[in-house]
This record gives structure tokens, sequence and C-alpha cells, in this order.
């Protein structure tokens, strides 16, 4: 077996999202089935676990379980939710294990008091911030009252040491004990939180992962990582929480706006290319326009002669539209996608991983046969889908595949919360893009280079995070030598288009 071939691959091809997290305060209102639906059109940010907390004033009731949105709750669990305020998270795990002890929302109680805690992100000391309070990985709940191994359950057994001893009777503790953590944390971090009668956003210094305040129309206050569950609730956009902000909603409506940190914008770049709904918008740009930009960009830059424009499906539409618009190759579906394949729940054998793809895309034969064709998505991660959706496109008989990326090779793991794997597990870590060209097996391959990428999304070129891209981290992360570091060491590597001949 070729080098390549022996390449370690995980289970996934595509990078999985860490959460999604809604808030809502809107007395009078169902707050819990509001935050259902809001879950719901946050549900592509993490299929692990659900979970929902409601206060009615008086008691926070959390309920949460492994699975989708709509396997957790159901109209009778929603009913029994009755209160004025709520937060809801939906999670894949990318710190701690999938399980329930891991679910959120993470409810703690201090004294005669509670909140409860939902996140999206990734904390960069972690280990730090357990040392420093006497707990272990993997062994906290044997060392102190945190019963989950997550950087969330890290962040409320913070709260909850900073807890003023003597409640105050303004009702402001979770407020206060937050301010005392939040210059402690260092990495990726939206938060929502509650007690029993204020709802709290919070965003790191560089809000890398969104979160966006609505209104809605009967009177009460939204938080939502994405504006689509705003759009789906009826609530209007009025803003974006910012970069070292928290806002406090309560009784008197929004009443707090606090900078806690200096902000240093530095927005995950792929939510415009991959993590984020189409129909959602990010630093007041359509994330669907954006990936039509794209693939506009795509085709000034990498032409090729071909008969049909092709989408990866689904991800890859918006990147395909844009590259047919300007290379005038008329655009056509060569694949189709099952639209109901979700999380299947079969173990994942070699036989049966083989079958995957086939069971979420099939060739339409009678588009591809004998057609030279562009075939656009929107990334390439650990690259195992895409070598078999080629496969899958020649056996029926497509004549050339050229291969179009609408991001530019994705070489660095995350550590703010965003699972690809480690570093060995990505396509591009140490191939040049002729090496990936060989291993897919394509006629010619090219990703869309960095700056016209940061074009395409129409907002401020330096308002991102580009450290899978580039190496170089807004927050320090350690190396394989466990030394933090801003930029990682890495070998040339020749990325420039290939074709087969090159
Ligand atoms: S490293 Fe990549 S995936 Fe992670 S936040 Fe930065 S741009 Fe997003």
């Amino acid at each position: 077996m070729s080098p390549l071939g022996a390449r370690p691959r995980g289970a996934a091809s595509a990078p999985r999202h860490a959460c999604g997290v809604f808030g809502v305060y809107a007395p009078g209102q169902p707050v819990s089935q509001l935050t259902y639906l809001g879950l719901f059109a946050l549900q592509h940010r993490g299929q692990e676990s659900a979970g929902i907390a409601v206060s009615d004033g008086q008691t926070i009731t959390v309920v949460k379980d492994m699975g989708l949105v709509t396997q957790v709750f159901d109209e009778r669990t929603l009913a029994s939710l009755q209160g004025h305020l709520a937060v809801g998270h939906t999670r894949y795990s990318t710190t701690g294990s999938s399980s329930w002890q891991n679910a959120q929302p993470v409810y703690r109680s201090v004294g005669d008091a509670g909140f409860a805690l939902g996140h999206n992100g990734n904390l960069t000391n972690t280990a730090e911030l357990a040392a420093e309070l006497g707990m272990l990985p993997g062994m906290v709940g044997e060392r102190s009252r945190v019963d989950s191994t997550t950087d969330s359950a890290l962040v409320a057994e913070l709260i909850a040491r900073a807890w003023p001893a003597e409640a105050r009777s303004d009702g402001r503790d979770l407020e206060r004990s937050l301010e005392a953590v939040l210059p402690r944390l260092q990495g990726a971090f939206s938060f929502v939180l509650m007690d029993d009668s204020h709802l709290i956003g919070v965003r790191d210094p560089h809000g890398f992962w969104p979160l966006v305040l609505g209104r809605l129309d009967g009177g009460g206050w939204v938080l939502a990582s994405e504006t689509a569950a705003l759009d789906i609730i009826g609530a209007h956009h009025v803003r974006d929480v910012q970069p070292g902000e928290m806002v406090v909603i309560d009784a008197t409506g929004l009443r707090r706006e606090h900078r806690y940190a200096e902000g240093d914008p530095r927005l995950c770049l792929f939510e415009f290319v991959y993590f984020a709904r189409p129909d959602t918008r990010l630093y007041g740009q359509s994330v669907h326009a954006a990936r039509r930009r794209m693939g506009e960009e795509l085709a000034r830059q990498a032409p090729v002669a071909a008969d049909m424009v092709m989408p990866v499906p689904e991800s890859g539409v918006p990147a395909a539209q844009g590259y047919a618009r300007v290379s005038g190759i008329p655009y056509g579906d060569g694949l189709v996608k099952n639209r109901y394949v979700g999380r299947t729940f079969i173990e994942p054998t070699p036989q049966l991983r083989g079958l995957g793809v086939r069971l979420k895309l099939n060739p339409l034969r009678e588009a591809i046969e004998g057609k030279r064709l562009v075939v656009v998505d929107d990334s390439i991660v650990r690259g195992t889908t895409t070598r078999q959706v080629v496969a899958m496109l020649r056996e029926a008989g497509a004549e050339e595949v050229h291969f179009r990326v609408s991001s530019p090779p994705y070489r660095w793991p995350c550590h703010y919360g965003m699972d690809t794997g480690r570093r060995g597990e990505l396509l591009a870590a140490d191939l040049s893009v002729g090496e990936i060209r060989e291993y897919l097996g394509v006629d010619s391959l090219a990703y869309l280079e960095l700056d016209r990428l940061r074009r395409a999304t129409g907002a401020q070129p330096s308002a991102f995070c580009t450290a899978c891209l580039t190496g170089e981290y807004p927050v320090p992360v350690a190396d394989a030598d466990g030394d933090r570091k801003r930029v990682l060491e890495e070998p040339f590597l020749d990325l420039r288009p290939v074709d087969a001949a090159g």
C-alpha cells in the first residue's frame, strides 16, 4: 500500500462543530417551546445531545439527554417546562466524552441559588485551571463537586467558587462571579447563562464563535449562536454580542452591556465557509451570498475546460453556483443526497464505513456519463469522503473530474472548538496539493486562495481566525512538546493548484 493509502483516517471526513447555544427571557411567552425551536434551527452545530434549562423565578429545571433535539423533547416534556426564562444547548463533543454527564446546559447549585450554563467553544488553559482547582483531568469527579469532564463544567466550578458567601439582595451574584472568572479564561467561548431571574450572554475577547442578540415582537430578549435561530422564532436581530462583551437581561430589559475585555475580533473563518447556516448573517453579510462569491473567485483563480459544474451536496451548492456563473459552464446535479440521513447509530466497521458515503450520496449516471466535470465542495479535511465521491463519479462514467475547493488546504488542528481530529488525520497536514490530487484520484485540483476567500466574505479581512489554514493562532496553543506558541512551525509545502500532468 502506498504511504498515502496507509494514512490514518478518522470516521468522519467533514469538520464537526462544537455546539449551538440559545437563551430567551420572555415573561408570558412559551419560553421552553421557543428554546426548542431555536435549538432545532441550530441542530447542525451539534447532534450528540440537547438540553433546556427553564426558570419560573423560583426553581430552575433542566432536561437534557443524548440525541437530536426532536429525540430529547416531546410536547409533554416541553409543556412541563414552565417559566419566563430559558437557556438551551446542542452539543458535539470536542472535550470530554460523549455522555449524558457532559450534555448541557450544565447546572450548579450554590447555597440556596443555582445557575445553568451553555458553552460553545473550547478553552485553551483548561489544564492550568483544573490544576489550580485541585482537579485532575478525567478524575475531576473524585476530587471535587464537578461531575463531568468538560471545560464547561470547569467554568461552572470556577463560577461557583467565586460566588459571594453572603447573597446580596440585588440578586446579581451570577453576574459578579462571572466578572471575577472571565479574565482567567483563555480560548474560545460563547456562553449563555441563567440564574432564576437573569439571562446573560458572553463572548470571548476574540469572538471566535458567533453570538447574537434578538428581540421578540411581543416583548422579550433572545440570545442565539446564529441569526437563523432568531428568524425561526420571529425575533429581530438587534446586534451581535461583541467580542469581550457581557450582556445581562432581566425584568428591566437589556440592563447591562458591559465590555469586560478589549475586543480583537477573530471570528472563525469556517463559519462563513461551512459551519453557519446559509440563511444566517455574519458580520452583517449573508452567508449564502458569501459562499456564492467564493465560487466566483474560484472560477477566476482556477478555470478549466469542462461540460458541467456540479456541487458535492449540499455544502458545495452555493460555491458551485458561483463557479458556474463566472465560468459560463452549465450547472447541474450529479449527486443525489439522501435528505433523511442523520445519525445512523450503526457501528462503523470498515465494511459499513465504505457504504457510508453511498448512503448519503449517490451519483446520477445519466447526468454525468461521458462528461468533463468540475466538482465543487467547500472544504476537504480528512479526504475520505472526497476520495469515495470521486471514485463513484468515475464508476458512473465521468470522463474527467476537476475538483475545486472553496477554501484553502486545512493543515493545522483547531484548538478552539471545531473537531477535525489530530494533525496526522488532516489530509493537507503534510501533503502538497499535487500529492492530494493523486490521493483523491482527480484530473486537477485547486483550493481557493486565502486572500480571495477573505475578500469573498464581504467582511473586514483581518477580523478572522485562520489558524487551521495558516498555523497562526490568535490565542497561543500547545505544540507537540507542550510549549505554548502563537505560530506552529511547518515544513515547506507546494500549495499551488495542479493538474494530472503537473
Ligand atoms: S482554527 Fe480554523 S476552525 Fe478553528 S476557529 Fe480558527 S478558523 Fe475556525
